[in-house]
């Protein structure tokens, strides 16, 4: 039987990640700072380090039957806009320290095969209209945030102890990622998951506030592709960063518009001051389809299993 260690698996697309894992068969240890909110850990064995630690990266690898097979890194002090541009410091400092940590600790131990998680913040803002930009138009760099900077570093950290090692790296660079189980409220939330609450809010015909004039450009990927991504990337040969992503592109306000028509609602985005981030997004998904990966849920679709769920949370939390 197969062995991995998920770190991050108490988060969001970690705790999709190990399902997806104990589907395929594997023996699965999660590890996390935190329990996770929502669901029951599906892992076979769940450790609760910080992984800012260099003893606790090292304990999170040693399994009763010696070092996992595989490692998925997805361990970050993370969060949506909102989170990236009041936390600079948190972000720089801890995602850091779990990135140096866990990347050294995995090669001491002789694990063969690391997966990073990283993301599209490692580019620069784009103009609505450019051409798709490609893996290796993220060098020279200039990332919008923190965030990024911290994510293009620990890409390269995990270059090097390839180069050095040969443990075998694979990173993807995740495009928003939003589905049931994921952070809805508090403040670390992504845009899909407050667009959902704040619709569920809202009487049919009312209004919701947006942070900016709604015309930022993203795109959306539904967690179970994005796990697909991941499991498929892990298992190829592809070597150096990938993005995943949908290749379908909303503005915010469309996005606002597929959430209220799967709400079944009529309503209206009132522009309001915030941290928008990046004006616009076009990247190539042509090396993680070259394995075969394809996205199978677009938006409509996504928010169609994410939208009820965050009602049921939000009807939930209501009640209690
Ligand atoms: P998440 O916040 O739900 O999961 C991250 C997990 O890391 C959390 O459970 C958190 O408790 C854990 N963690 C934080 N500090 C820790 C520490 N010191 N020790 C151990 N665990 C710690 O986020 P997510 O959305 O599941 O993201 C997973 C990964 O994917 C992250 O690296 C994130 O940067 C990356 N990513 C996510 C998105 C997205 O849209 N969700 C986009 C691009 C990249």
């Amino acid at each position: 039987m197969k062995t991995a260690v998920v770190c991050g698996a108490g988060g969001f697309i970690g705790g999709h990640l190990v399902k997806r894992l104990k589907s395929e068969g594997y023996w699965v240890r999660g590890v996390d700072i935190k329990e996770h909110e929502f669901a029951r850990t599906a892992a076979d064995d769940f450790r609760l380090l910080d992984l800012r630690e260099p003893k606790n990266c090292q304990e999170a690898l040693r399994l009763p039957d010696g070092r996992p097979d595989e490692v998925y890194q997805l361990a970050a002090d993370m969060g949506g806009m909102g989170f990236i541009h009041s936390a600079e410091c948190e972000i720089m400092h801890n995602s850091v320290l779990i990135n140096v940590h866990m990347t050294h600790a995995a090669a001491a131990a002789g694990v063969k095969r690391y997966f990073y998680s990283s993301s599209v913040c490692v580019y620069r803002d784009m103009k609505p209209g450019e051409p798709e930009m490609t893996e290796a138009e993220a060098i020279p760099a200039h990332p919008d945030n923190e965030y990024g900077w911290e994510k293009l570093y620990s890409e390269r950290v995990a270059m090097a102890y390839e180069r050095r090692y040969g443990m075998q790296v694979r990173i993807a660079r995740f495009q928003n990622c939003y589905g049931p189980e994921g952070t809805w409220t508090g403040g670390r939330e992504k845009a899909p998951a407050a667009i959902c609450r704040k619709v569920t809010a809202a009487p049919d015909g009312g209004t919701i506030e947006i942070w900016g004039d709604g015309s930022a450009v993203r795109s959306y990927t539904y967690v179970d592709d994005m796990v697909d991504g991941i499991f498929r990337l892990m298992h190829s040969e592809l070597h150096g960063a990938a993005n995943i992503g949908c290749p379908q592109y909303v503005t915010v306000k469309q996005l606002v518009d597929i959430v209220a028509e799967v709400a079944g609602k009529k309503i209206h985005a009132k522009p309001v001051a915030g941290p928008v981030g990046v004006q616009s997004r076009n990247f190539s998904n042509e090396r993680i389809y070259s394995i075969g990966w394809r996205s199978r849920f677009d938006l409509k679709a996504g928010i169609q299993q994410t939208y009820p769920w965050i009602e049921q949370q939000v009807k939930a939390a209501a009640s209690r």
